[in-house]
């Protein structure tokens, strides 16, 4: 694994980061869970992302990545790993558990600690922007989160360009600047490459790109029809089937090829497509059984595109 600094900061982040978004809930299989963790640490990938309402059940995601961290390393891994989680979409009933008040985050944060039998995190994320709540209000909950010394680093994930501007601005006047931005970014959804790069690297600020194989899409698992072991068709999953529609296919089919020719995996050549790109830190991956995680590690092995491929690759995605 290789080691990218998370914008201007001290911080490491590996090339690669697993997320428990999708297949860790008290709905999922707990031991494949904990065999992906596992692995992905075996293998070098420190950094794990969470949000307080990963599941399903909302909260279960952080309380199984608990027990699997205590049960197979006694909390000894705690310096050795970066975990992180957020709030910001609903999470429990009554005006306090959504969106960006000072009141929501900061319980939220403690409720995640306890799920995780952590006493600190290492980012806490604002999970998106507010747009009834001052973002003073919420840049000072997370500077206190941080103060407070139940977060190392703060982060903001779904914030546009301009939004992303004023945060970094007021968490800098707050003496606690912004670490990373999460952002939603692969070949298939392209909006961060209209400004929010820009500013992220004139402000100095990491960036982790979520979702990068568009939740699967951007695999060689839809180039035959809906599988039943997809995303796409588990009941709990939140890649619609309209997203599988004939037209994105024809592109995966025509992407494949590409990879097929640079001897890759269609999700190796879509990670190593983001990652040539100094801006990004990391690809925040998902994965529901281990062997996905090694294909999507082995992309690291080529991240080098020739101007003809590049050529190639933009005109399918149009
Ligand atoms: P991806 O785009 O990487 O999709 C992951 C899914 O793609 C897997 O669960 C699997 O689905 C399929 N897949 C992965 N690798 C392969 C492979 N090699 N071959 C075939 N299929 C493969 O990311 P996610 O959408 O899961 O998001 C990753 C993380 O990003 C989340 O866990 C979360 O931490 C974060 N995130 C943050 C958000 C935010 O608002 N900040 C929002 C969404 C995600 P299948 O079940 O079909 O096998």
């Amino acid at each position: 694994m290789k080691y990218n600094r998370c914008g201007k900061s001290g911080l490491l982040l590996p090339q690669i980061s697993l997320g428990l978004w999708h297949n860790f809930g008290s709905v999922d299989n707990f031991e494949n869970g904990e065999s992906i963790i596992k692995e992905a640490f075996n293998k070098g990938i420190t950094h794990f992302d969470l949000a307080n309402n990963y599941g399903p059940v909302p909260g279960s995601a952080e309380e199984n990545f608990g027990k699997i961290l205590w049960h197979n390393f006694q909390g000894n891994l705690r310096d050795q790993i970066v975990v992180s989680t957020k709030a910001g979409y609903t999470m429990w009933e009554g005006p306090y558990g959504d969106w960006g008040s000072r009141k929501y985050l900061l319980s939220s944060l403690d409720q995640s600690l306890k799920r995780m039998k952590l006493d600190y995190v290492d980012i806490f994320y604002s999970h998106r922007f507010d747009p009834e709540t001052p973002l003073e209000e919420t840049m000072m909950a997370l500077d206190y989160a941080v103060r407070s010394g139940k977060a190392l680093y703060a982060g903001i994930s779904n914030y546009n360009a301009e939004q992303t501007r004023e945060a970094t601005a007021i968490l800098k006047q707050l003496g606690t600047p912004c670490l990373i931005h999460q952002v939603k970014y692969s070949m298939f959804v392209r909006e961060a490459e209209a400004g929010l790069l820009d500013v992220l690297e004139e402000k100095g600020v990491g960036c982790i790109a979520f979702s990068p194989l568009a939740q699967g899409l951007l695999t060689d698992k839809y180039l035959k029809g809906i599988p039943e072991n997809s995303r796409a068709s588990n009941p709990n999953g939140h890649l619609q089937l309209e997203e599988v529609s004939e037209q994105k296919v024809q592109k995966i089919i025509a992407l494949n090829e590409i990879a097929q020719r640079r001897n890759q995996s269609l999700a190796q050549m879509a990670l190593a497509w983001l990652l040539k790109d100094n801006r990004i830190t990391s690809v925040l991956i998902g994965a529901s059984s281990v062997g996905q995680l090694n294909n999507n590690i082995d992309s690291l092995q080529n991240l080098d595109f020739s101007q003809e491929e590049l050529k190639m690759i933009e005109a399918i995605l149009g």
